[in-house]
Parts: structure tokens; C-alpha cells; sequence
């Protein structure tokens, strides 16, 4: 399986595409903006989307889901919750609306797109329907994680419905009960592991959390 990170825009959102090795259909995870950019990559590696899942409504991780759509034609997935998020135009960014025909996601569904399958873990506190994905079929145990746990970091807390206890408590009851190596693909920035971030992430390390929820 091949995982293609594009970071795009000014917030260096990774947006990013999922496929067999050798291309075919594909899967594009949010669509931050630089759509032309994004395409060029899926053409490149033979990657045809099929599919569109969103972690989450904030305006770097949709900015381009307009764009994206019209451009592929893939339905899309979201988490209700965050809906009243892509009327909400950020940052300078005008908002896209909820997609026609969206496809209403849960914790614990499976998304079955593209020949793969995506479990969905809802993991509120950077926004209230943030999601996250497991990747089955990976090469190793991937997570796709938005903005919940960044290296060494966590999302914000401090835009509109954001709350960090709720965040941390997502952390602890959805994340940390993934394997440990259990690579991370946060929504900025680099590569992590559960493993790694629950021993070391100043914010949500096992001994960090404790002092928040117990
Ligand atoms: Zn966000």
C-alpha cells in the first residue's frame, strides 16, 4: 500500500492520498487547498480518487474539498458533528458547505472505498466531530490522525467548541489503546508513533494524562 503525503497551503496541511502500490484507486484524505498540486501527485503515482474522508471541518483540512470534488467526482465521509464547521469561511478561506450526498460517518464504522477499508475512531476536542482513521491493509499499523496528537504536540484547544480535557480523554480512551507501534500521520508536521508519543508527548504522555483525567 502506498501512502503519499502532499503538504499544502500556508498551515503545511498534509493532505494525503492512499492506494495499491503500483496506483489504481485511490483515496484522498483531506483536501486542504492546492488541489492542482494534489492531482498532479495522484497522477503521477497512477492514483485515480475515489474517495474523499475528512478529519475533521476546519477550513486547512477543506479548504480544497470543492475543488477536489469537482476535479474527481469521489464522495465523501465526515463526522456530523462538524458540519456547522464547513459553513464557518476561516482564516480568509471561504467555506465549501456540506457536500451534497455526504456520507455521515460514526465511531467504530468501517468506510469501504477504493478496494480498502478505513476503521473511523471519533476523537472530539480539536473540534467535536474529529475523526481518525486506521488504515487496514497497511504496510505497518498507520493511523491517520488530523490534528489530535502531533510530534511532541497536540491540536488546539482554544478555537470555537474545542476543550482539552474532552481531547485528552480521546487520546487516552481511542489512542493509547492502539498497538504501540502504531505509526501516527498527524494533519502538520511529521511522522510519529504511539509508542513514542505516549512515553514522551509533554501534553498526552501516559504520565502527562494523569494529571488531567486520571
Ligand atoms: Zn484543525
Amino acid at each position: 500500500m502506498r501512502i503519499e503525503i502532499v503538504t499544502v497551503t500556508q498551515w503545511a496541511q498534509n493532505c494525503t492520498i492512499i492506494c495499491p502500490d503500483h496506483g489504481g484507486p485511490a483515496v484522498l484524505i483531506d483536501p486542504g487547498g492546492e488541489i492542482d498540486r494534489v492531482l498532479a501527485v495522484a497522477s503521477e503515482i497512477e492514483a485515480k480518487i475515489e474517495g474523499i474522508l475528512i478529519t475533521h471541518g476546519h477550513i486547512d483540512h477543506i479548504g480544497g474539498l470543492n475543488e477536489a470534488i469537482a476535479a474527481t467526482g469521489a464522495p465523501v465521509w465526515l463526522h456530523p458533528d462538524d458540519e456547522w464547521l464547513y459553513d464557518l469561511s476561516m482564516m480568509g478561506v471561504e467555506a465549501p458547505g456540506v457536500p451534497d450526498g455526504a456520507t455521515r460517518i460514526a465511531d467504530g464504522d468501517t468506510v469501504e472505498v477504493a478496494g480498502m477499508r478505513f476503521g473511523v475512531l471519533h476523537t472530539p476536542g480539536h473540534s467535536p466531530g474529529h475523526v481518525c482513521f486506521t488504515v487496514h491493509g497497511a504496510d505497518e499499523p498507520t493511523l491517520i490522525g488530523g490534528d489530535l496528537v502531533f510530534f511532541g504536540s497536540i491540536g488546539r484547544t482554544d478555537l470555537p467548541r474545542g476543550d482539552l480535557r474532552t481531547l485528552v480523554t480521546s487520546v487516552k480512551e481511542k489512542i493509547w489503546t492502539l498497538p504501540d507501534e502504531t505509526k501516527i500521520l498527524p494533519g502538520h508536521g511529521p511522522a510519529t508513533s504511539v509508542g513514542f508519543e505516549k512515553q514522551y508527548n509533554p501534553f498526552v504522555s501516559l504520565e502527562a494524562i494523569e494529571d488531567l483525567v486520571g
